[in-house]
C-alpha cells in the first residue's frame, strides 16, 4: 500500500463497446480549425497552415448522457468531434505507422465557453477556460479498428432538439488522422491512452438549458446529450 496523503483520483476510463473492459484515458489532445468551413466562420483562412493543438484533462470526460450548464459563461457552443484513442505512442511517428498506434474511434463534444475562449484570443492568452472546463468533453463508448477500421470518409452531423445544425463529413478535415498522430509526436511522446479531438465542421452555435444534442459520426457512433 502506498503512503499516499490522500487517496490518489482514479483514472478516467472510456466504455468499449461490445466490451467489458475499460479504456484508460492519459491525456487529451485538441486541434484546432480542421475544416476549412468552421476556420472560415470562425473568422480565419482556411489554408494549410502547420496545425495548431490545445488540451483538455483527461477528466473533463463525461460518459453520461447529461451536459451541465457550465458556470462564468452566457455562450457555451458546441462542437461535435470524432475521437481517436491510441493503444500505444512513441515519439516522431512516421505518417505510414500512424494508424498501428490507433485503438478505436468515438464521437464526442468539444463543448467551448466561447465567449472565454474570445477573450483568451484576443489578449493571446491560453484557451484552458474556455475548452478545459468540467464535464467539457461528453464522449461515446468507444469502437475498435479491429471493428470499424479508420473511417477517413461520412457523415459528421450534430442535431439540437431535432434540427442539424453542424453537417460535415469526416474526408474535409484539413489534417488528417495519420497526420496528427505523427505531427503530435514531434512535439510530444504520445503514448496508450492519448485521445484525440479531431475537430469540428462548420455551424458551431449555442446551447441552452434543455437542449438536447444528438451526434453521429458515420462509422462509428452516435451521442446523444441533454444539456441541464
Ligand atoms: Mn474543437
Amino acid at each position: 500500500m502506498s503512503n499516499y496523503v490522500f487517496s490518489p483520483t482514479p483514472p478516467v476510463t472510456l466504455p468499449i463497446e461490445g466490451s467489458d473492459a475499460l479504456f484508460p484515458v492519459r491525456r487529451v489532445y485538441c486541434i484546432g480549425r480542421n475544416y476549412a468551413a468552421h476556420a472560415i466562420e470562425m473568422g480565419h483562412d482556411p489554408n494549410r497552415e502547420p496545425p495548431f493543438f490545445f488540451q483538455k484533462n483527461p477528466n473533463n470526460l463525461t460518459t453520461g448522457d447529461s451536459f451541465p450548464y457550465p458556470d462564468q459563461t452566457k455562450d457555451v457552443h458546441h462542437e461535435i468531434e470524432m475521437i481517436v484513442a491510441l493503444k500505444s505512442g512513441g515519439k516522431s511517428i512516421p505518417l505510414d505507422q500512424a494508424l498501428d498506434h490507433v485503438f478505436g474511434y468515438g464521437v464526442g463534444l468539444d463543448m467551448t465557453r466561447r465567449d472565454l475562449q474570445g477573450v483568451a484570443k484576443e489578449m493571446g492568452r491560453p484557451w484552458e477556460i474556455g475548452k478545459a472546463f468540467e464535464d467539457s468533453a461528453p464522449v461515446s463508448a468507444l469502437r475498435t479498428a479491429s471493428d470499424v477500421g479508420h473511417p477517413d470518409a461520412g457523415l459528421v452531423q450534430l442535431k439540437v432538439n431535432g434540427a442539424a445544425k453542424q453537417t460535415g463529413d469526416l474526408n474535409q478535415m484539413i489534417w488528417k488522422v495519420p497526420e496528427m498522430i505523427s505531427y503530435l509526436s514531434d512535439f510530444f511522446e504520445l503514448a496508450a491512452g492519448d485521445v484525440i479531438m479531431t475537430g469540428t465542421p462548420s455551424g458551431v452555435g449555442p446551447v441552452v438549458r434543455g437542449d438536447v444534442m444528438e451526434c453521429h459520426v458515420a462509422g462509428v457512433g452516435d451521442l446523444k446529450v441533454t444539456v441541464v
